[in-house]
């Protein structure tokens, strides 16, 4: 089986139509990058993964599961499925390690002690070690998102998405994860990007494919997609 299988996935609000019969398939340590206009629909794709937003026709599977169905454990589902928001998506009043450990202590269950233990060593792993007792609003946007990142990680999650996780950045902070986003590449994380940093997807994708008005244009590895004649 794929990793991830999207199949003709439909998604509607209303008379506008986001997604018109979308398939993809991803497989273990590939990483695939969603490129489009403002509004082709790769947020909602994103968001249709992880039940997020529910489809209208369509299926998706993860790991041959059906992650659509009524019966789907959609807790389970966000704990195998890390996601990285643009605007990071952090509790203002909780701390870097604290942010961590509260989806620790929540969604696995661990005890504070197990979970700040855990919550320091994903820290640590994406550069931000000495900013762990510091609140987001004393941090820069780079390392807010380096939080994100840690949080997801932190589940030990399948697959990670990334919702554009650039685009709230200044321009001079989004190298610093941009680098540890291609060390998770690097490392074998199966991750979804949408994104506009065409540069990191000529040189980490497996797959990029572009999408417009909620259809797939094109799809293949960069170096078929990138080629000039
Ligand atoms: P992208 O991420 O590529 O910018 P989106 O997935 O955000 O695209 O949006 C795809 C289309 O769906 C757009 O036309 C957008 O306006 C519409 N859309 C997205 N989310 C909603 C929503 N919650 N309600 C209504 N329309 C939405
Ligand atoms: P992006 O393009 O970065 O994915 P958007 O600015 O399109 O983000 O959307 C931000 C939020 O607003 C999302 O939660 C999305 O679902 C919602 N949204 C987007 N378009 C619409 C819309 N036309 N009507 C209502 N909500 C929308």
């Amino acid at each position: 089986d794929p990793l991830l299988e999207i199949d003709d996935v439909v998604k509607r609000y209303g008379d506008e139509t986001a997604l018109d019969g979308v398939s993809l398939e991803m497989d273990r340590g590939d990483v695939g990058v969603l490129i489009g206009p403002s509004g082709s629909g790769k947020s909602t794709l994103l968001r249709c993964v992880n039940r997020l937003t529910e489809i209208d026709d369509g299926a998706i599977y993860l790991d041959g599961e059906l992650v659509t169905g009524p019966d789907t454990d959609v807790d389970d589902l966000r704990r195998r499925i890390g996601m990285v928001f643009q605007d990071f998506n952090l509790f203002t009043h909780l701390t870097a390690r604290g942010n961590i450990v509260l989806g620790l202590r929540r969604v696995r269950g661990l005890e504070k002690a197990e979970g700040e233990r855990i919550a320091d060593e994903h820290l640590a792993q994406v550069g931000i070690a000495e900013q762990a007792d510091s609140y987001p609003a004393e941090l820069s946007g780079g390392q807010q998102q380096r939080v994100g990142i840690a949080r997801a990680l932190a589940m030990e999650p399948e697959l990670m998405l990334f919702d554009e996780p650039t685009s709230a950045l200044d321009p001079e902070l989004v190298g610093e994860v941009l680098a540890v986003m291609r060390r998770l590449a690097d490392e074998g994380m199966t991750m979804l990007v949408a994104t506009h940093e065409m540069g990191f997807a000529q040189s980490v994708a497996s797959q990029v494919t572009f999408l417009d008005k909620g259809r797939v244009v094109e799809t293949g590895p960069p170096e078929k997609l990138f080629e000039h004649p």
